[in-house]
């Protein structure tokens, strides 16, 4: 065994060995958007190197396959090179792609789709619908959370993490993020210096500020600020509420404004990584703002899942609805639904629109938005959509059916037992939201080897700058007859008392254990 290592580690020194310098040709980009040469057939992999530079480079690290090395001088640019916009664009995790032609990023991200279909999936020579680009691929995000902390100096900061690390890169004028963030940033960490109120230090959980983090409504021109804490309230609390009151917040375009609709304090006193804790607590307005995605006005809290990129989550979502191509009677089910975005969208033109969603706040949200937009026609479970979606075709005998499926996993996709539930609804169309080429070609693979074939595909680029890639497509049921189209039908108020009584059952169970 100690031998066999040996000999990967040599193997990997043969072609070079740590703290070589080298001339290299980069010819590839990697999954992360980093830049990929061979040097004797060993590969090497670059960040921040871009398909057609010629760079001096130090190797890092080898093993048996592959290795890493650092740029030290970009010898000859590739033609797709640019100046990066941000100062910080090489130290922060955040972006990837800045010194990237914007025209080449949505190749490489098409590419990126093409090539895990074919190499995962085994679907060659899929003609792709032109991907979805962004009309200005710079200030689209409409939530950001910056982390903050204080310098080497002791100077309180905020900006975003290095990629892979801790470490606090200082920048408050991101050019990715909403322009307001800049404002409301060097507002509150002003606050925090005249009141002396501590920065988090996550090393020895100590301080307060943990997070600002801040949302969006880039139709209503609403905006929250939410000081994520260790603590359970913010000194002086009335100050900083009118001092951010008094921001005057600039829109993305020329005479727009944006006023604070909330503000608030979201508590975490865990030693965690994660950002947010599961209280909040409002300062001034509401525990939400809203926006709007086409007709559909949705809440959106600290904690709910809501797409950061408007302009193209329109266009993702126009497009999911022209795939699922519904003429009014059909029932669909949107797995993963979030807040329920996609199922409002399809509601829209479909009888009847049932949502699967994990997050019980998430499922909350939806009904609401649900309600407040007077749909009538969806329904929304709780629950994971791997064991709801089984265990309701399970109890229904096998007379659940649909005739369009929805389904937008996070990176990991399906679990197979949904999909296997899926494929037994036999719905005429299954629409598939990804933003991981990888899985999503898996999970093709796995329907189109069970009565599926895949129609269109198209990839949208909802994270300019950064190196992920969302995909929409369609499939189509080979064995389904144009006539069982339209005929299904669902007892949804049956599904609805069945999980009723489980859970009248379940309480009353704790109940009498409680006694
Ligand atoms: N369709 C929504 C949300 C997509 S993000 C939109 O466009 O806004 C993926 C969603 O899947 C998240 O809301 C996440 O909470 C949810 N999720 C994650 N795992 C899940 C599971 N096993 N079952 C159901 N939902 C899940």
């Amino acid at each position: 065994m100690a031998d066999k290592k040996e000999k990967e580690r040599l193997s990997g020194q043969a072609a070079c060995r740590k703290n070589d310098v080298v001339i290299l040709e980069i010819t590839d980009m990697g999954a992360e958007g980093e830049g990929i040469a061979k040097l004797n057939g060993y590969t090497l992999f670059i960040k921040d190197a871009l398909t057609g530079d010629r760079i001096k480079a130090c190797v890092m690290k080898t093993n048996k396959y592959f290795g890493y090395a650092r740029i030290l001088e970009i010898l000859e640019p590739s033609p797709y090179r640019v100046e990066p916009r941000c100062p910080v664009a090489r130290q922060c995790g955040g972006c990837q792609l800045q010194h990237c032609s914007y025209e080449k990023q949505l190749a490489w991200k098409e590419e990126k789709v093409r090539s895990c279909l074919s190499r995962i999936g085994g679907f060659h020579n899929v003609v792709m619908e032109p991907i979805l680009a962004m009309d200005k691929p710079y200030y689209y995000r409409n939530k950001a959370q910056f982390p903050v902390g204080v310098d080497k100096g002791g100077a309180l900061i905020a900006g975003f993490y290095a990629g892979r690390t801790h470490s606090i890169i200082k920048n408050t004028n991101c050019i990715i993020q909403h322009p307001c963030n800049h404002e409301i940033v060097e507002t509150v960490l002003q606050f925090m210096r005249d009141y002396k109120i501590p920065a988090y230090n996550e090393k020895n959980h100590t301080g307060l500020v943990r997070h600002i983090l801040t949302r969006v409504g880039e139709d209503t021109g609403e905006a929250m600020v939410c000081l994520v804490i260790n603590g359970t309230f913010i000194p002086e609390a009335g100050e900083l509420t009118s001092r951010l009151l008094a921001c005057h917040l600039t829109g993305k375009d020329v005479g727009q404004s944006l006023a604070i609709k909330s503000i608030c304090l979201n508590i975490n006193r865990e030693k965690t990584n994660v950002i947010l804790g599961k209280k909040v607590k409002v300062l001034y307005g509401n525990p939400f703002i809203e926006d709007k995605i086409g007709d559909i006005v949705y809440r959106i809290s600290p904690l709910s899942f809501y797409q950061v990129n408007p302009e193209q989550t329109k266009k993702l979502y126009d497009t999911v609805l022209e795939y699922a191509d519904l003429q009014g009677q059909e029932v669909v089910w949107d797995l993963y639904c979030g807040i329920g975005t996609i199922s409002l969208f399809l509601a829209q033109k479909a009888k009847k629109v049932c949502g699967v969603e994990i997050v019980p706040q998430a499922v909350r949200d939806a009904e609401e938005n649900a309600r407040r937009n007077h749909f009538t026609n969806v329904e929304f479970f709780e629950g994971a959509a791997e064991e709801i979606v089984p265990e309701q075709y399970q109890k229904s005998n096998g007379s659940l059916k649909a005739d369009v499926v929805t389904l937008d996993p996070p990176r990991k996709g399906c679990d197979a037992k949904l999909l296997e539930t899926v494929v037994s609804m036999e719905p005429e169309r299954i629409v598939y939201v990804s933003c991981d080429p990888a899985t999503l070609a898996r999970d093709l693979r796995y329907l189109c080897d069970r009565g599926y074939e895949l129609k269109r595909v198209r990839a949208c680029d909802m994270f300019g700058m950064g190196y992920h890639v969302e995909t929409v497509c369609v499939l189509g049921n080979k064995n389904r007859k144009p006539d069982d189209y339209l005929k299904v039908n669902i007892d949804v108020d049956k599904i609805h008392d069945i999980l009723d009584q489980e859970k009248a059952e379940k309480e009353a169970k704790e109940k009498s254990q409680s006694k």
